[in-house]
């Protein structure tokens, strides 16, 4: 049954229907459909004559600053960074205002505009249409539906967004509209080596300049799961070996594979943009278990908290939990016969502040088939960079250490309603 479905699901997808598949499923199909959002992830990589790292246009002036950046010295570094916030602008007054090309076609119109209102729901940058007749003194950015791939123009006013219709992935428009607002790639920051690892051998030949660091300014904690940042396998020579190896290696399956603006997207954005000006100076501060100051002054919080500064455990279900002893068991429900189906647990181990938790996984046994029906869910990374937790089902599992960056882990343990194993059984242990 459940082949059959997956079958289903996948001539749904052939058939071009997949955005409603995934509405259906509510959203548990995406992580089915990873292999095409990494093949929508290449796009943003399609080389163009006039751009750089694959989707950056930049005018002369600007190349040429971007090349300093790649190229900073100790003694020049003051001046560079002098050079680049004037050849790379935000837009004036807070508003990137764009026009539509007649090219632009009404499938990546509505993406355009979905992603238009992520951003304005998230951040405090206003965009404004410059519809016919339009007199504002703003250039407007030209949003256009021919080209040979996706790419823009980095900040503004004015400038070029080319949207063809192969970029009709929301992912890539959020990419393509971050850097008409002003944004680099995550992955040339000048920090980038503490997370992931550039494998040079396995870049296509003649793009290794892609892959260079570019100094700037570094507004908030390295994000691998930035709209911003490549997938592991950009310019990979065989398009299957990894060319960006996070250091956490599971995380090459949800790395750049952006489906929306991660907590780190929307604080870099709000302080590139100065939207927390009215907030209290130490808001950052106040936000806890991963969250981030919001444009309203109150903190966005990771889904398994609630409240203004996100110190409320938030989960409904009877067999979730918050953890807050130094050390302890935590097993799927009714371990060790097996776990119920339709179930969904969460699990929080909350260490003293400066420790970090063990899991040791002693048995693991959940339905296989890719995790799509039965698995555990984990994230034991900083949490605030943690948009997609690692995903794990099968004997995934069993006999693993697992060992947390912060003083917090979070697991969830779902089940549908067929098909029900053993469990797991995992001691942590807060050191
Ligand atoms: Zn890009």
């Amino acid at each position: 049954m459940k082949v059959l479905m997956l079958l289903l699901l996948v001539g749904s997808a052939l058939a071009g229907t997949d955005q409603g598949v995934r509405d259906e499923f509510n959203g548990e199909a995406v992580d089915f459909f990873m292999g095409k959002d990494k093949m929508a992830a290449m796009l943003e990589m399609t080389p163009s004559p006039h751009c750089l790292e694959g989707d950056m246009e930049m005018s002369e002036e600007q190349k040429e600053v971007y090349s300093m950046m790649q190229e900073v010295t100790a003694e020049n570094s003051a001046r560079v960074r002098r050079y680049s916030s004037n050849a790379f602008r935000q837009w004036p007054d807070k508003t990137l205002v764009y026009q539509f090309d007649s090219s632009l076609s009404d499938e990546i119109k509505a993406l355009f505009m979905a992603a238009v209102d992520e951003f304005t729901e998230r951040t405090c940058i206003k965009f404004v249409e410059a519809k016919d007749g339009y007199t504002g003194d703003i250039r407007p950015i030209k949003v256009w539906g021919d080209g040979n791939g996706c790419s823009s123009t980095i900040g503004g006013p004015g400038g070029n967004l080319k949207l063809p219709d192969l970029c009709n992935s929301y992912g890539t428009i959020l990419h393509e509209l971050g850097h008409a607002i002003g944004a680099l790639h995550e992955q040339s920051r000048s920090d980038r080596g503490d997370h992931v690892t550039i494998n040079e051998e396995n870049i296509l030949p003649g793009y290794a300049h892609d892959f260079r660091v570019a100094d700037r300014p570094l507004l908030a904690p390295y994000d691998l799961h930035s709209i911003m940042h490549y997938a592991s396998t950009a310019y990979s020579k065989d398009g299957v070996s990894e060319t960006i190896v996070p250091h956490v290696a599971k995380k090459s399956e949800t790395m750049g594979l952006q489906k929306g603006l991660s907590r780190l997207d929307i604080y870099t954005f709000n302080l590139m943009y100065d939207c927390y000006e009215g907030c209290p100076e130490d808001l950052k501060d106040k936000c806890q278990h991963g969250g981030v100051p919001s444009k309203e002054c109150t903190c966005i919080c990771p889904e398994e908290y609630k409240g203004p500064y996100c110190e409320i455990f938030n989960a409904e279900t009877a067999c979730s939990v918050k953890l807050n002893a130094t050390s302890g068991v935590i097993q799927s429900p009714g371990y060790p016969a097996r776990y119920p189906i339709d179930t969904e647990c969460v699990y929080a181990i909350e260490c003293p502040v400066g420790m970090t938790v063990h899991l040791d996984f002693k048995d693991f046994d959940v339905e296989g088939y890719g995790c799509f029906f039965d698995f555990l869910e984990t994230k034991t990374g900083g949490i605030i960079d943690e948009m997609y937790p690692d995903k794990y089902c099968d004997v995934a599992l069993k006999g693993v250490n697992i060992q947390s960056k912060t003083n917090l882990a979070l697991m969830k343990f779902k089940t549908d309603s067929r098909f029900n194993y053993m469990g797991f059984d995992v001691e942590y242990r807060c050191e």
